[in-house]
């Protein structure tokens, strides 16, 4: 089976896990600490807050920016259904953007039109989250001085795109957002078995999370009088969202090749787009020259509205060990959500995206030869008939 992405693992990765067993610390501890420093210093950040998952990450970079009932999050429906679930989490309400055609990621002309019509109701957003979609950043300048007037906190959803860039900064830098979210779940760029960081300049949040990520216990900053060297205070309603240090090593041991990852990924997304060159039923993915994409996913689009095309490939290589997915079913149309009363009609590009768009299998084990394969089997009409 070829999967649409995996993970890679080196005999480095497998000893510096196996070193940890064999030490005194399993869970949170110092090596947690390294794999924190080594990510700040990737991304060139103040602050980074390392959890068990993205969705965590999510939920408490959501918590520390005071997100709780009655306030309005907002996102991109072409996501993983944690971008939103994180809004539910805090018992905020949730609402969606719709994408822009090229990128796949949060259309600026919808999300400017939908602030205009939410101020005059006063149902402004207390915090954005825009997805980097397969790795691509969104344009965060834009972003960032719409947060400014109209007055809402910015998460990036990163969990596809560590290593990234974005007009020259690593995403995960915040210099446009308030908080940036990494995910190391195995298909995505690097892996720490599940496990996520979160990155921010805000001293502030950093505390917080890290507090929140064990259950709003802090070791300093007292609000009572200490009993003794025993002594912790719980001073906010937390969970249990830590990384282990079995995560943190395998992280710090994968994150020395994000550079070669990333750029095997980018090879391999140049090569399929110079052989789907001359297909003309297929639109293949646009990069920003703002960006450098991580790759996360190669998602094509056939161009036909109708989905018959698509599906039938999407059968035929899943019959024949291709594991190739749709990014996303548009998170509205879940039930969980659709009972919230979304309308489809409210997000046509989203909508056409989900019914042309397929990913096609791109990691840092694919050869050449299986790309053109794929490739092959793609656009070879079904039997002899060019039915299509
Ligand atoms: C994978 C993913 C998440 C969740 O990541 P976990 O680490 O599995 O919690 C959130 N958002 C997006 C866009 C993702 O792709």
């Amino acid at each position: 089976m070829i999967p649409y992405s995996k993970q890679k693992i080196f005999k480095d990765d497998i000893d510096s896990v196996t070193k940890i067993l064999k030490s005194d610390y399993l869970t949170q501890g110092p090596v947690v600490i390294d794999f924190e420093n080594a990510v700040k210093s990737y991304v060139n950040v103040d602050h980074a807050v390392a959890v068990n998952s993205a969705t965590s990450g999510l939920h408490i970079a959501c918590l520390s920016l005071g997100l709780s009932k009655g306030d309005i999050v907002w996102t991109s429906p072409i996501s993983f259904v944690a971008s939103a679930n994180c809004a539910l989490y805090c018992n905020a309400s949730i609402d969606f953007v719709d994408i822009d055609q090229k990128t796949f990621n949060i259309s600026i002309e919808a999300l400017i039109l939908k602030l205009e019509n939410a101020k005059k109701q006063k149902k402004l957003p207390k915090i954005v989250i825009p997805v980097h979609m397969a790795g691509q950043s969104s344009d965060m300048e834009k972003l960032f001085s719409l947060s400014k007037k109209y007055g809402f906190k910015i998460i990036e959803d990163a969990s596809h795109a560590i290593g990234g860039e974005y007009k020259s900064n690593k995403i995960g830098s915040c210099k446009y957002s308030d908080a940036c979210v990494f995910s190391f779940h195995p298909v995505k760029i690097i892996t720490t078995f599940e496990g996520g960081i979160v990155t921010t300049n805000s001293k502030e949040m950093g505390s917080q999370m890290a507090a929140l990520r064990s259950h709003g216990i802090v070791t300093n900053g007292f609000k009572d009088k200490s009993d003794g060297p025993w002594y912790y205070e719980q001073q906010s309603l937390g969970f249990n969202y830590r990384m282990s240090e079995v995560e943190a090593a395998l992280g710090l041991s994968q994150l020395k090749k994000l550079d070669r990852f990333i750029k095997k990924r980018n090879k391999l997304a140049i090569n399929y787009n110079m052989l789907f060159k001359n297909i003309d039923f297929i639109d293949t993915p646009e990069v920003l020259n703002t960006n450098l994409s991580t790759f996360h996913l190669y998602v094509i689009r056939f161009k036909d509205e109708n989905p018959e095309h698509r599906n039938y490939i999407f059968k035929k290589m899943r019959d024949e060990g291709y594991f190739v997915n749709i990014h996303y079913i548009p998170i509205y149309r879940q039930p969980y959500y659709a009972k919230l009363g979304f309308n489809k009609k409210d997000f046509p590009n989203a909508e056409k995206y989900y019914l042309q768009a397929i990913s096609i299998p791109l990691h840092p084990d694919i050869t050449r030869k299986e790309q053109q394969k794929i490739v092959k089997m793609i656009t070879t009409p079904k039997g002899n008939q060019a039915i299509f």
